[in-house]
């Protein structure tokens, strides 16, 4: 009797829990309201940890685990940088589909015969094993502590994910024929398959992100945020966890989303990205025509002062200089002065999505005044001036000028149509995609070398004298 309305108490906690899930999502997508709804999610994740909790068989062991996993958790939240946000949240990405790949490994070693869970064990297996790799390979190349670009490296990736797949496809269609009791192999050979299962589905993470630049990391890891959301569905099924299977439901759904989305906007197709890439040829610097044209802060002041419309497009430089609030501080001056301000986001800048929509909702730039490249785009030919604070590769015109460079296709803001353009960064080195970037040699193009939080605030103190 006492159990029975437990497991009531248990699955009202569920709902609960997975209404304010939906509810903090929903919140999120709102800047206003976003900080709230990671609250209120947060509440909803432990709600759904305390009602799981009463009833598990060790509180001892599972206790301990929650209590370092936190401690560990907290601790890297609370030092890690700002701009190293992106690398922590592929880490949490590959964290989640590692736990589901040995709650999934743990489920086997309890069977005995062949069971239609089975399948959903393989399918976690993999689908976690993948995500704990891939994530693994996006953290580092994220942080850039190592760049895969050899094309015969890529190439042999490429084919061995497909060899990856095929294995594992072969396993699933094996127990699917033992299932329906049309083959009857032993189950210790059945073992011996999932063993090699668990090597296949790490490898296969590898190899699926390794091969991955130039401008689709992006949609990567935003697929790796969904599988780790559908892992850790599937091991609710396996653990018939409702708040899991809900919660891993809304991160794969939404994960997809947003990877569709990231697809779209960079006009490729999904198969085009994990299975052929972009092309590997590569521009460098004595190739491109045209010469650099350095600007001192003091005449670029004179220049803005003079503009009456000035775009600004913010890249991964911004975020590293943290330089968010003086360009807001700029905006303004700019605006005091009769200019008309503008801010232009490429879907990708930066190293996360939204990465620049976040920074910039930081130093309180009105919504309205951020414009996607399909509406700055048409304008661009009547803007007076742009800034480009940091960003490199979401201007490069190589994107759709030339036609061997390795981001051919990607769409960009196209800064080097408008009647003059300042770039702001140190020095002369490539952005993420190692691209060489020809709006730098460009007639209209300007220089402002420096931090860009150094050189704004340059042009801030001059705006006030
Ligand atoms: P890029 O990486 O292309 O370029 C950033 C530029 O910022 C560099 O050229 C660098 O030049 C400059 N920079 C760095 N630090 C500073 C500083 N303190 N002050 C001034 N400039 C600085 O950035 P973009 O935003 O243009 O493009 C994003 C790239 O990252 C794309 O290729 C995208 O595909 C990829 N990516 C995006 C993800 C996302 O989800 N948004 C995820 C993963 C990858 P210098 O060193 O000379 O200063």
């Amino acid at each position: 009797m006492i159990e029975g309305n437990y497991e009531i108490f248990q699955q009202i906690g569920y709902v609960a829990s997975a209404i304010l899930f939906i509810f903090g999502l929903k919140m999120l997508g709102k800047e206003e309201t976003a900080v709230r709804g990671n609250f209120v999610s947060a509440i909803g994740m432990l709600l759904a940890v305390v009602v799981t909790f009463v009833n598990v068989i060790e509180p001892i062991l599972v206790l301990s685990a929650i209590l370092i996993g936190s401690a560990i958790g907290s601790l890297f939240a609370l030092r890690v940088k700002m701009t190293s946000i992106p690398e922590m949240v592929a880490l949490f990405n590959g964290f989640g589909g590692l736990s589901s790949f040995f709650l999934a490994w743990s489920e086997f070693t309890s069977y005995k015969a062949i069971s239609p869970l089975l399948l959903i064990t393989y399918l976690t297996v993999f689908i976690g094993g993948i995500t704990f790799s891939g994530s693994v390979i996006a953290y580092f190349k994220l942080s850039e502590i190592i760049k895969f670009n050899g094309a015969i490296l890529s190439k042999l990736s490429r084919y061995f994910l497909i060899v990856f797949i095929i294995t594992f496809l072969l396993a699933l269609t094996q127990i699917i024929l033992q299932i329906l009791n049309i083959t009857l192999i032993d189950f210790d050979l059945i073992q011996q398959i999932f063993l090699g299962l668990l090597i296949v589905s790490i490898l296969s993470g590898f190899c699926f992100v390794i091969p991955i630049g130039g401008g689709d990391m992006p949609v990567v890891i935003s697929l790796l945020n969904s599988l780790s959301g559908i892992a850790a569905a599937l091991a609710g099924i396996l653990l018939t966890n409702t708040a899991l299977i809900v919660a891993g439901c809304l991160v794969g759904a939404s994960g997809l989303i947003l990877t569709l989305i990231m697809a779209k906007s960079m006009n490729r197709t999904l198969f085009n990205i994990f299975f052929v890439g972009y092309s590997e040829g590569a521009s460098s610097a004595s190739d491109i025509e045209g010469e650099i044209k350095p600007i001192n802060a003091e005449d670029c002041y004179l220049i803005l002062e003079a503009a009456s419309t000035v775009h600004i497009v913010p890249g991964y430089g911004m975020a590293v200089a943290q330089a968010q609030h003086v360009v807001k501080e700029l905006g303004d001056l700019l605006e005091q002065n009769g200019a008309e301000v503008s801010y232009g986001i490429h879907p990708v800048a930066g190293r996360m999505p939204g990465h620049m929509n976040v920074l910039l909702a930081e130093a309180n730039v009105p919504y309205d005044n951020l414009l996607e490249p399909k509406d700055i785009n048409p304008k661009m030919e009547s803007i007076d001036i742009v800034l480009v604070i940091g960003a490199n590769d979401v201007v490069n015109p190589s994107a759709t000028e030339q036609p061997g460079s390795p981001i051919y296709g990607m769409p960009i803001i196209e800064v080097h149509k408008a009647k003059t353009v300042i770039i702001l960064k140190r020095s002369m080195s490539s952005g993420f995609a190692g691209v060489q970037n020809p709006l730098f040699f460009k007639e209209n193009s300007r220089m402002l070398f420096g931090d860009a939080k150094e050189s704004i605030s340059k042009l801030v103190s001059e705006f006030k004298e």
